[in-house]
């Protein structure tokens, strides 16, 4: 325990990560400074919230006392100090905490990121690494801590001037219990000893703190603590809102993309807020998240970072769910299984969809931005949540060749809307990107027939059609799969396709020595409907997976199927007419299975897949060496 440390004075050094976390934010905006206190203010009040749930837990700890936060500035002394009457800290807890032990990840994230990348990381850093207490070094170049543990008889003091190194030791005096934070302010930062500037960021930032916030000296309380999420929805405004959102977020002076306010009365009793930050952080490099939804048992708050109560793939979304229903004592353990949870993240979830359809229909940019940032979550909802599938289809978008603007906006019910008659499935067509998707030349009985494919470049896509299967009744299916199922040609097509499609008497010869010189590494070569211009493409066999998803799983070291692929030859193409006619002679049966053999290697290249090299640069030399010889026979004297 901390009796057991050293009374004297103890140095420690940062840990690396907090080090660098310390840096960055010491040179930080003058703009941002107010989130300085804001995070204070916020500690605090976690640290309250901490201990009113020990004394309604506790039997012996009933009786805490006033639980409250106080501000006082002190324009003479230059410091500002914030108070709260909370859990807190033991001696090893403050080592902990402050100074030696950053969140997982946040070291390897900084690391990696440019001066620029740095400065807009800045903020989202502040709440994603628990780097609250840090920003008092935003307005402070010297800050001391003074707390005692409700475990604890001594009180302990931290102090650091934000560089490489703290110091802890024991306090001789009697502390009350808590934590009092002094922060030496900066030269630039004196605006902070102002009471007016107090009161205006306190209102801005933390009016709806559960807990007071007082003046001293005077005791004037600044906030209403009032619980907006009780509220009458149209009674909260949108700046409470935004503020609230900040306050759960720890984001700057985000506005969340869009936001739910719920009350529920049964199955089960419960009023939730939940806000969708305006950005994906995950995108930019940061870990997966981690935060959970803050859980209330009626106002007290249970858990902060509950994440039971929405499903894996919903994890962006900030908020509070507060319940009459539940016992006080919930313990983490039994989250998971316990059926008030259980039923109100139903209801969420149910919500957030309802949400997410009015959004697509009533405001297509916002849904747009949301898409962008999020869509690759809800994707991976559609692959694993069986359950809310149906639902998640409606909402996932890709691009497509209608468009091939890189917009990803395109829904699986446009699709269907937009297909003629006849067309009974849905295609797509999967790639590394845009520009190797458009090159596949599968594409091109598409593209005369004008129909859609809808374009899969992100890889998450291709699992959600294979767990998708079908929509509204039509099979999704990879362009590059044996059977089409093609509607049937417009009527003015035909004679065109009729003339077109006799294929010169040879060409039947010239499959059977595609056949023999590429053996079982294909397993049929035939004649092809799909193309229009290229001499061959290669398709898969029905049930088996798509090229795309056999190259995503080759990346990801999975075992793959071997592909049952088949090579298509177009009897149109220029090259393959030649070798048809040349094929009546059997003196060149050689070199129409070396054009074979090279055809079949220039599918694979076209999908990126290198063949093996010695013998296709063998093959190309022969080729090289007979195109030469005709232009310049050699002269053997
Ligand atoms: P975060 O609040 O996101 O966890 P901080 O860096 O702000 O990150 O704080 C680190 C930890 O220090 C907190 O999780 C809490 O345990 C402790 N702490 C900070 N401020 C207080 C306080 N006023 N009272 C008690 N504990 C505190």
């Amino acid at each position: 325990m901390s009796d057991e440390h050293a009374r004297e004075k103890q140095e420690f050094a940062f840990q690396a990560e907090i080090k660098q976390v310390l840096h960055l934010l010491s040179h930080s905006l003058y703009q941002s400074r107010e989130i300085a206190l804001r995070e204070l203010v916020s500690n605090a009040s976690d640290a309250l919230d901490k201990m009113r749930f020990v004394s309604l837990t506790d039997e012996s700890r009933r009786d805490c006392g006033p639980l409250e936060i106080t501000i006082e500035p002190d324009e003479a002394a230059r410091t500002l100090t914030i108070r709260d009457t909370g859990v807190g800290m033991t001696h090893d807890e403050l080592v902990a905490n402050l100074g030696t032990i950053a969140r997982s990840g946040s070291g390897e994230f900084l690391k990696g990121l440019s001066a620029e990348d740095k400065e807009k990381a800045r903020l989202s850093l502040i709440g994603q690494f628990g780097v609250g207490f840090y920003s008092a070094f935003m307005i402070a170049d010297r800050v001391r801590v003074r707390t005692r543990s409700y475990r604890d008889e001594a009180g302990w003091e931290w102090a650091s001037e934000g560089t490489g190194r703290f110091s802890v030791e024991a306090v001789t005096d009697p502390l009350p219990r808590g934590t009092e934070i002094v922060l030496h302010l900066k030269e630039d930062a004196q605006d902070f000893t102002s009471p007016y500037r107090i009161k205006e960021v306190v209102r801005r930032y933390s009016s709806f703190i559960p807990h007071p916030i007082k003046l001293a000296p005077g005791g004037e309380t600044l906030n209403d603590q009032k619980p907006i999420w009780v509220e009458p929805k149209n009674q909260v405004t949108d700046e409470q809102h935004e503020r609230f959102y900040q306050h759960l977020s720890h984001r700057g002076e985000e506005k969340p993309l869009w936001r739910l306010h719920l009350s529920v009365d049964s199955p089960i009793q419960f009023h939730a807020v939940l806000y969708c930050p305006a950005s994906n952080i995950e995108r930019l490099g940061f870990p997966r998240v981690e935060h959970g939804v803050s859980l209330c048992a009626k106002r007290v708050l249970v858990q902060s970072d509950c994440r039971e109560l929405l499903p894996d793939y919903l994890r962006f979304l900030f908020g509070l769910v507060d319940s009459e229903d539940l016992p006080l004592n919930v313990s983490r353990e039994t989250l998971q299984d316990d059926t008030v949870i259980r039923r109100i993240r139903g209801s969420l979830v149910k919500a957030v969809f309802d949400r997410l359809e009015r959004l697509a229909k009533e405001e297509p940019d916002a849904f747009q931005t949301f898409t962008d940032q999020f869509g690759a979550l809800l994707k991976e909802g559609a692959i694993v949540d069986v359950l809310q599938r149906e639902r998640l289809a409606k909402l996932v978008r890709f691009e497509s060749s209608q468009k091939a603007d890189g917009r990803r906006d395109v829904s699986l019910d446009d699709y269907v809307s937009r297909m003629p008659e006849g067309q009974k499935r849905i295609y797509f067509l999967g790639g590394p990107d845009l520009a190797a998707i458009e090159k596949n030349p599968n594409l091109e009985v598409f593209r005369k027939r004008k129909l859609e494919v809808l374009y899969l470049t992100e890889p998450v896509d291709e699992f959600v059609m294979n767990a998708l299967g079908s929509f509204s009744g039509k099979p999704l299916t990879s362009i590059d799969s044996d059977d089409l199922d093609l509607p049937d040609a417009p009527a003015e097509e035909e004679p065109e396709k009729l003339d077109e499609s006799k294929a010169e008497p040879g060409f039947q010869r010239v499959l059977t020595l595609f056949r023999e010189a590429i053996g079982d590494r294909v397993r049929e070569v035939r004649e092809s409907h799909r193309l229009t211009d290229s001499p061959c493409c290669l398709v898969n066999a029905d049930g088996s997976f798509s090229t795309q998803m056999q190259r995503i799983l080759k990346m990801a070291n999975q075992e793959v199927p071997e592909a049952s692929r088949i090579l298509e030859v177009n009897p149109k193409a220029p090259l393959v007419r030649r070798l048809s006619r040349l094929s009546a002679n059997a003196e060149h049966d050689g070199f129409i299975k070396e054009c074979g053999l090279q055809l079949w290697s220039n599918a694979l290249m076209l999908e990126g897949v290198t063949p093996d090299a010695r013998e296709l640069v063998g093959r190309i030399q022969g080729f090289m060496d007979e195109a030469a010889e005709k232009r310049s026979p050699l002269i053997v004297p």
